[in-house]
């Protein structure tokens, strides 16, 4: 089956659906996405004769080799790529070209129209991103091996914590880690937050040490073209004494108890996923857990939980870290199978830290398939 040509004629039914005779895509992600070439600086012009790569001499023998069943442009260090698409459109015949309008510029915008005079170009958002959001069966096994290298990469990383690590320490070997376990780099600056930095959901790493805090928060991934994206938090493997421990966090909430919440609400939100169902639908599933929950021995009455739950459910993965469906209270989307999306529901309390567990679900029609594979009890996760 080869997938990338279906999803080049899916995009020119939707193309002449639209009454277009052409369209440019420029986004380096969606030029992959069309021809399965990994390089940059190139545009991919879908005509209704032939389409065509356009791209110059760096990368005619990697395009051979990755695109080997599509015609190519390979424009001379005399053109630019903008002119050289201008060119591929006036020749084809093309009258009224699609660009993307979300993604090429006011200045590109401007010098295609200069270039091209007879084509008349019309700015449309998000018709390659539409398609993606559906991933192929060959989709689903990159992103099925992204999340297995990040897992390697993260064993690595639990067997080798110190307490003396600073939370750039751990952000470094994170990053070596999933290089070393097949990843091209983490799918985005890894976040490893310890003890109550785990509250701020996007924590820039800091000199704080490991053995300064009793938990430990990380959101990471791996790349390799598509990406994972997964979120752990740990107890610290080192049972830090109370008086080490910073006064803020040694305040009140206990880590097995919110834990436990945090991780029904996410079975919660992974019992209402199927193909049909709103995406809002199951965000408030999992937030419903989190709002409604009572603290054991009526701890922390003027704790609501459900406002320490401060970001949506999740989002789609694919070639980019965010992507559609959009999985929060306001969202439009519509589950499919074939959607492959984070369920990562979190508690954030200042002071004290901040659990979010994250996973990689496929959704299917009858319900899901969890693509990672860690567990997801935090004993599991400590040192040994
Ligand atoms: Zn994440
Ligand atoms: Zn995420």
């Amino acid at each position: 089956m080869n997938y990338i040509r279906q999803r080049r004629s899916a995009l020119s039914q939707t193309l002449q659906a639209q009454g277009f005779d052409g369209f440019l895509i420029t986004a380096p992600v969606n030029v992959t996405y069309l021809t399965g070439f990994t390089g940059d600086a190139s545009f991919y012009a879908a005509l209704p004769k032939n389409n065509t790569l356009i791209s110059d001499t760096r990368f005619s023998a990697q395009i051979e080799e990755e695109c080997p069943d599509l015609e190519a442009v390979i424009r001379g260090h005399n053109k630019t790529t903008l002119e050289a698409a201008a060119e591929t459109l006036t020749k084809s015949g093309a009258r009224s070209v699609g660009v993307e309008g979300n993604r090429i510029t006011l200045g590109e915008l401007e010098a295609l129209k200069q270039l091209a005079p007879k084509v008349t170009f019309v700015p449309v958002d998000g018709v390659v991103e539409a398609q993606r959001v559906v991933k192929d069966p060959g989709e689903v096994e990159k992103i099925r091996e992204a999340v297995r290298v990040a897992e390697r990469g993260f064993r690595m990383f639990i067997a080798t914590l110190r307490e003396a690590d600073t939370e750039k320490d751990m952000v470094d070997a994170l990053e070596g880690y999933v290089r070393r376990a097949g990843g091209r780099s983490t799918s985005f600056p890894p976040i490893v937050a310890v003890g109550e930095r785990g509250a701020l959901p996007h924590a820039p790493p800091t000199t704080r040490q490991l053995g300064e805090a009793s938990k430990l928060l990380v959101d990471w991934g791996a790349d390799l073209g598509y990406k994972s994206d997964i979120t752990r938090t740990l107890k610290s493997p080192f049972g830090t004494a109370p008086s080490r421990r910073n006064k803020m966090e040694r305040v009140g909430f206990d880590f097995d108890e919110l834990y436990a919440v945090v991780l029904a609400s996410q079975n919660a939100a992974l019992a209402a996923i199927r193909s049909g169902v709103k995406a809002k639908d199951v965000d408030s599933a999992a937030r419903k857990v989190i709002a409604g929950y009572k603290f054991k021995g009526d701890k922390h009455p003027d704790t609501d939980l459900g406002n320490c739950f401060t970001h949506g459910l999740g989002h789609g993965i694919g070639l980019e870290i965010h992507e559609g469906p959009r999985i929060r209270a306001n969202s439009e989307d519509v589950l499919e199978a074939g959607m492959v999306v984070t369920i990562e529901p979190g508690v954030y309390i200042p002071g004290w830290g901040g659990i979010r567990i994250e996973d990689d679900v496929l959704v299917t029609h009858d319900g899901y398939r969890l693509l990672t594979t860690l567990s997801r009890e935090p004993a599991m996760l400590t040192a040994s």
